[in-house]
């Protein structure tokens, strides 16, 4: 699929200060797109998988919105899900309750981590984890940047951050540890690397002081 960067480092940019956009899945991916539910699911199942895995990470049930609809970008990026800081709210849209069942708890996930980790805490974490003044932003962040983005998704944040320093700070580093929190929810840790697991630790821990 041809992907327009620059039309959706603009819709993100736009978006930036609450994430009330952010694109997932690209149509026509496994995870992504189409319906793949093994069947039997009801919508109110999959609503309840959704409250369950909020109630487990303390995110109350009234903050989680469901929208009846879409929410696809020009470029055909379905958009699952979304925090709005300005409500505190989680949105599921449409496209998230076609996924299968076992990849909605992983979107709360990532959606809960955007709500929890402020970015001065992430840049906390990574000052204490990479070791490196948070100011000599040349060095840590291109450090990070050679880790690249864990997943394809934050892959393409990474990709999308290269000529933009201010964009890689505010979206490529938070969409990175709300994917390593999906991750980890989905007992997929392993698959990330030390350092970002390393990262992922250390702003929990400051989160739950
Ligand atoms: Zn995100």
């Amino acid at each position: 699929m041809q992907v327009d960067w620059n039309r959706i480092k603009n819709v993100l940019r736009q978006n930036a200060f609450d994430e009330s956009l952010h694109p997932r899945d690209p149509k026509g991916e496994s995870t992504g797109g189409q319906f793949t539910a093994k069947g039997g699911e009801t919508m109110d199942d999959k609503k309840k998988i959704i409250y369950d895995a909020a109630d487990r990470f303390n995110f109350p049930r009234d903050k989680v919105v469901f929208e009846d609809q879409r929410n696809v970008s020009g470029d055909g990026y379905e958009i699952a899900a979304v925090f709005r800081k300005s409500t505190g709210e989680i949105i599921i849209y449409k496209g998230a309750m076609d996924q299968e069942s076992d990849q909605l708890g992983g979107i709360i996930a990532h959606e809960v981590n955007h709500a929890k980790m402020d970015n001065g805490t992430i840049a906390m974490a990574i000052r204490e984890v990479i070791g490196e003044p948070v100011s000599d932003q040349d060095t840590v962040w291109g450090s990070l940047r050679r880790l690249d983005g864990v997943t394809p998704y934050s892959t393409m944040m990474w990709k999308l951050a290269d000529d933009d320093k201010s964009f890689r700070e505010n979206i490529a580093v938070r969409e990175t540890l709300a994917e390593v929190a999906r991750l980890n929810y989905l007992k997929r840790l392993n698959e990330v690397d030390p350092v970002w697991q390393d990262i992922f630790s250390e702003a929990n821990r400051r989160v739950m002081r």
